[in-house]
């Protein structure tokens, strides 16, 4: 198994220089699944801004609602907006590779995103548009109660953190997200990383930085 991680980061080019011991301690805290399903629902059918009008469907998330981590992006593309789910195509194989790489599974973590509809022509949510969907994902984040966020890429960062700040600023360090301080750490969008390929090594020092911050 850490052969095969270590195989798939370097696939990925990212050389590995440290592993960590990873939690496996599950955070059984979705006993109100019907509380869940009504979110679902009522995301479905949501009409709050603009985007309802040109989506094909909503994208939830996915993954185990009871996961340690919980990944975050912006937005579902063109992609995702077909396929009803958040990391799809090219740049979420990559944030798949990501996840295995940190002794994880697509299926063992919870990934959505800001925004539950996908803005037209992929362009930035708009602040009006966030404001209207963050309650969607906050109540998720309190149903999840995950021991760690990792915010995928810029905007997602810069929403969850409300701030301006630069990636640049906002990656390396642990930031913490709401009422409860869970840990945060920005990582850089796969879609970057496949334009930019020298900074993935950047993300598996991250990934570590996440790993330290809930061991
Ligand atoms: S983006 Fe969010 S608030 Fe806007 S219609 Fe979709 S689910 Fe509703």
């Amino acid at each position: 198994m850490l052969q095969n991680r270590k195989d798939t980061l370097q696939k990925i080019g990212i050389d590995v220089y440290h592993h960590r011991k990873k939690d496996s301690e599950k955070n059984l805290n979705v006993d109100q699944p019907d509380v869940w399903e009504v979110l679902e629902k009522n995301v479905s059918s949501c009409q709050q801004c603009s985007l309802h009008e040109s989506r094909t469907q909503t994208v939830f998330g996915v993954g185990d609602i009871n996961a340690d981590w919980l990944f975050i992006g912006e937005a579902p593309g063109k992609d995702e907006d077909i396929k009803g789910e958040p990391f799809v195509g090219r740049a979420g194989r990559l944030l798949n590779e990501i996840i295995f790489a940190s002794g994880l599974s697509r299926e063992s973590v919870f990934i959505a995103n800001i925004l539950k509809c996908r803005p037209p022509n992929n362009r930035d949510p708009k602040q009006e548009e966030v404001e209207s969907c963050f309650v969607y994902l906050k109540k998720q984040i309190e149903l999840i109660n995950p021991k760690i966020i990792i915010a995928v890429g810029k905007i997602a960062a810069q929403q969850l953190l409300d701030t301006d700040q630069t990636m640049a600023d906002l990656r390396g360090s642990i930031h913490s997200f709401g009422e409860n301080n869970i840990p945060l750490v920005v990582i850089y969008h796969p879609a970057y990383l496949l334009r930019s390929p020298t900074q993935k090594s950047k993300v598996w020092s991250d990934i570590l930085l996440a790993q330290d911050s809930i061991n």
